[in-house]
């Protein structure tokens, strides 16, 4: 159970996130036959609004998903699933937006035909922030053992489904010997990303990141990174294929994703990185920071 409140929106319906919502026969919940995005707020403001739809769609259309409803029409539930936080836990600072989709129910059976329609879920909770001791330290990092990252050629890591277990049991091995997130290799022993977050590392003064050849989510946060706010702070980035024996050769790692934006790490096993004022990553995480800043400024219609 969680230990804060989460506010939900199942197909319109609101109530409690402890509360039932999709019924047993829902495909998402019996084959992981969903996909799903998650927006935060910077400002109060729903960041990157078209790149998650876009994504979205790309997801809907890999798993021959017809999706029903519009980008105005759940912004509009997102408002009320919002308002109705807010009325539950006042004075709530930034807010995780989760919009999840399933094929809807229908009776047992993989076949996509016995499926009724489309279900949504929205979820809405605190913005998680990064600890003082992540900010001043660092993540501490392991590289994945026992699993590889399923491969493109099977269930692609660039359609955002709900199957996760994948990324879900890397993460337990890790988390098993102390470390607080993995690092997922491919099938060829190239590094590909973390278990909810995308990965770069910096070499002198360039920014490292695996190309999306790897085999990995094209998160919303490296494509952001890679097309203009790594320009802006006056940082080079360069796709790059990367292995663990060129861990050695870096001088600081950090992870992209929605929620933390760039998160430091300070360790890979037994190898540290730089972290903290004056690094590449403080440097870029600032230039992030008046990236969002601008946005929110500038999409006063995405204000929730
Ligand atoms: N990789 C994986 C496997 C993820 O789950 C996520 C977060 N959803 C990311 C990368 C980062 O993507 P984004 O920047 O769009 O949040």
């Amino acid at each position: 159970m969680p230990t804060h409140y989460i506010q939900a929106n199942t197909n319109g319906r609101l109530h409690p996130a402890t509360e039932p919502s999709i019924p047993p026969l829902n495909r998402g919940f019996l084959y992981g036959d969903a996909i799903y995005e998650v927006w935060r707020t910077y400002g109060g403001v729903i960041f990157a609004w078209d790149e998650h739809w876009a994504r979205m769609r790309n997801s809907a259309r890999a798993l021959h998903m017809k999706l029903e409803f519009t980008p105005e029409g759940i912004l509009n539930e997102i408002r009320r699933t919002v308002a109705a936080y807010r009325s539950e836990v006042p004075g709530a600072g930034e807010l995780y937006i989760r919009f999840q989709v399933t094929r809807g129910a229908g009776a047992i059976g993989l076949d996509i035909a016995l499926a009724d329609a489309c279900d949504y879920v929205l979820m809405v909770q605190p913005c998680p922030l990064l600890t003082p001791a992540v900010q001043q330290s660092g993540l501490s990092l392991s590289v994945v053992r026992e699993l590889r990252r399923n491969p493109a050629q099977s269930l692609d890591p660039s359609w955002k489904t709900g199957n996760y277990l994948n990324n879900l049991l890397c993460l337990r091995e890790v988390r098993a010997r102390g470390a607080d997130d993995g690092i997922i290799l491919n099938l060829a022993g190239e590094v590909t990303e973390a278990s909810v977050s995308n990965i770069a590392f910096v070499r002198g003064r360039k920014i490292v990141t695996p190309p999306l050849s790897a085999g990995i989510l094209e998160g919303i946060t490296r494509s952001l990174v890679i097309r203009g706010v790594a320009d802006s702070a006056g940082l080079e980035v360069s796709e790059e294929t990367i292995r663990p024996s060129d861990f050695p050769a870096m001088q600081e790692c950090f992870l992209l994703s929605t929620t933390k934006d760039i998160v430091p790490v300070g360790k890979v096993d037994e190898i540290s990185y730089k972290v903290g004022p004056g690094t590449v990553a403080s440097r870029l995480k600032a230039s992030f920071a008046s990236f969002a800043a601008l946005y929110s400024k500038s999409h006063p219609e995405l204000s929730i």
